[in-house]
């Protein structure tokens, strides 16, 4: 008898562990309107949640727990090119990547946090040793911070200084070694300094063709003549792509290179932020004035892009100090000033840009099987572009990171 009754606790302990393990990590989101991140809109709705997972799109899923209704439902966006750790010093001027200070670290900690505010649920840093420490703290769930892929240290062209093909294919290896996530090539100089080609197509092949061996992506700061070299090569993905022309973004199309132009949102930074930039290393009145030329191109850049059947364009900032958390202007910048349409853009930084990370089958998509990175805009960002202000609930890989929706949850309904 005495041990009945203790097999019998037994058993109902165990089922009252199973089912308040179970229903403690399910979620049941209510929306009236979810952008899916590949092109539908779905309507009246609820996302189930389990564990770090989507597990069901079901109308009739209940109790709810977050009552998104009124709001636009959409995945977590995706930023393809972020310097997460740069920031500001202590005299309020740029300090780029490279102090490795206790302050300098809380700064990058502020930045992930802002960045995930902002409704960036995963991006790619390209990159700095200093992103590691950040992406790994973030990844066990230590800081609050959106998913963090970097490139560790770039390879930056210097014309015969870059190097020797396998001295070139020794650094890709190198950094995969570090813990890179992808390669970042530099083959262009910087814009402020004219853009020119500073690699040879043959250390190029060997970078990309190192990387690809190793199943790295390639992301390749490119202007002008460095976009075809880099397309040809087989790099993955162009960053910036100004002074391309549209047979160079033809031929990315056919190759099917991704290419991140910025429309406005670096150039507006570095402009807002004048006296915090001039100065500090590669910021100088010359190269201010050139930038002020260079916004009408990337903007040129954008509309002419958008126009080139089968172009993948993805959706990357370039944030840096004075940027982080204000990631999603450039969304408005691309539609204002770039004529693109706004669905668009949401699938830039979602389903498309999922699928340039690699990552196309677990991030960037509401549906079944995909990571729960959820965010909720208030407002239609189809009917005004700048609702990508106001972000009032963030949820990544399950955890509700931001719940600033003003209207009561209705429990239960
Ligand atoms: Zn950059």
């Amino acid at each position: 008898m005495y041990i009945r009754i203790l097999i019998c606790a037994v058993l109902i302990c165990i089922s009252f562990q199973v089912h308040s393990q179970t229903t403690a990590r399910r979620i049941v989101i209510a929306a009236s309107t979810i952008l899916d991140g590949k092109g539908h809109v779905l309507k009246n709705t609820r996302i189930v949640v389990e564990g770090t997972k989507i597990v069901a799109i079901d109308p009739k899923a209940s109790p709810i727990d977050y009552d998104l209704r009124g709001l636009t439902v959409l995945p977590g966006w995706i930023d393809a090119h972020d310097h997460i750790t740069w920031s500001f010093g202590k005299d309020g001027k740029n300090v780029g990547p490279g102090e490795t200070t206790q302050e300098a670290a809380y700064r990058s900690a502020a930045n992930a946090w802002a960045t995930l505010m902002a409704g960036f649920t995963t991006i790619q840093s390209v990159g700095s040793p200093t992103d590691l420490p950040l992406r790994d703290a973030i990844a066990r769930g230590e800081l609050p911070g959106p998913r963090i892929l970097t490139a560790v240290e770039p390879l930056v062209g210097r014309g015969e200084q870059t190097g020797t093909p396998d001295q070139i294919r020794a650094f890709i290896r190198k950094q995969k070694e570090s813990g890179a996530d992808l390669i970042k090539i530099f083959a262009a100089q910087s814009i402020r300094q004219g853009g020119k080609l500073t690699m040879s197509q043959e250390q190029l092949n060997a970078a990309c063709d190192e990387a690809k061996k190793l199943g790295l992506r390639t992301l390749v700061h490119a202007y002008g003549d460095a976009v075809r070299a880099a397309t040809l090569a087989g790099c993955t993905q162009i960053e910036h792509g100004t002074l391309a022309t549209d047979d160079d973004l033809k031929l990315m199309a056919e190759k099917g290179t991704y290419i991140d132009p910025q429309a406005g949102l670096i150039i507006e930074n570095y402009l807002r932020n004048k006296e915090r930039y001039i100065g500090t290393p590669g910021y100088t009145e010359e190269g201010f004035a050139a930038m002020e030329k260079i916004l009408p191109l990337n903007h040129q850049l954008v509309q002419r892009a958008s126009k080139i059947p089968n172009l993948k364009i993805v959706f990357g900032t370039d944030a840096v100090a004075g940027s982080h958390g204000s990631n999603a202007e450039e969304f408005i910048d691309r539609v204002r000033d770039g004529g693109v349409k706004p669905l668009t853009a949401m699938i830039s930084a979602n389903s498309l840009g999922a699928e340039a990370l690699g990552l196309g089958d677990q991030i960037g998509t509401i549906a079944k099987g995909f990571q729960a990175d959820i965010i909720a805009l208030d407002g239609d960002p189809l009917t005004d572009i700048t609702t990508v202000r106001r972000v009032a609930f963030v949820m990544k890989g399950g955890v509700v990171y931001k719940n600033a929706i003003r209207k009561p949850s209705a429990k239960g309904a």
